[in-house]
């Protein structure tokens, strides 16, 4: 979508800090990093919202993606968080599926 922000920063349009990228997906850093470390995972295809989420493998493959870079960021073994807002009501302000990678520090609940 040529209006989505996620997208334009899927195809190089608009540069961002990448941390991994293959055919599917792309990884990079948050522009106001809520922690140390903070990585939005997205699927290079727009789709809005988890709750528009269909494909159980690119599912799959982004939460075992997650797991990898953190394991790569060196935050595995202290323990972070993985985290979707959904919709309005969930915080979402970007509409373009992603996951927040959250360590480098002890989180507050
Ligand atoms: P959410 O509230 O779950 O939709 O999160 C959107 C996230 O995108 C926020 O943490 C923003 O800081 C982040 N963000 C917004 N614009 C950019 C950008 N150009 N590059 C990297 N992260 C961004």
């Amino acid at each position: 979508m040529s209006n989505c922000l996620f997208c334009r920063i899927a195809t190089g349009e608009i540069p961002a800090q990448k941390v991994f990228e293959d055919e599917t997906m792309l990884a990079f850093r948050d522009i106001h990093p809520k922690a140390p470390t903070h990585i939005l995972l997205i699927p290079k295809q727009h789709i809005a919202t988890l709750a528009d989420a269909d494909d159980p493998a690119l599912l799959g493959n982004m939460m075992q993606r997650v797991r990898l870079i953190a394991e790569n960021e060196g935050i595995a073994e202290a323990g972070y968080r993985v985290v979707i807002n959904v919709k309005e009501g969930g915080g979402q302000e970007i509409f373009h599926l992603h996951i927040h990678l959250l360590g480098g520090k002890r989180l507050p609940f």
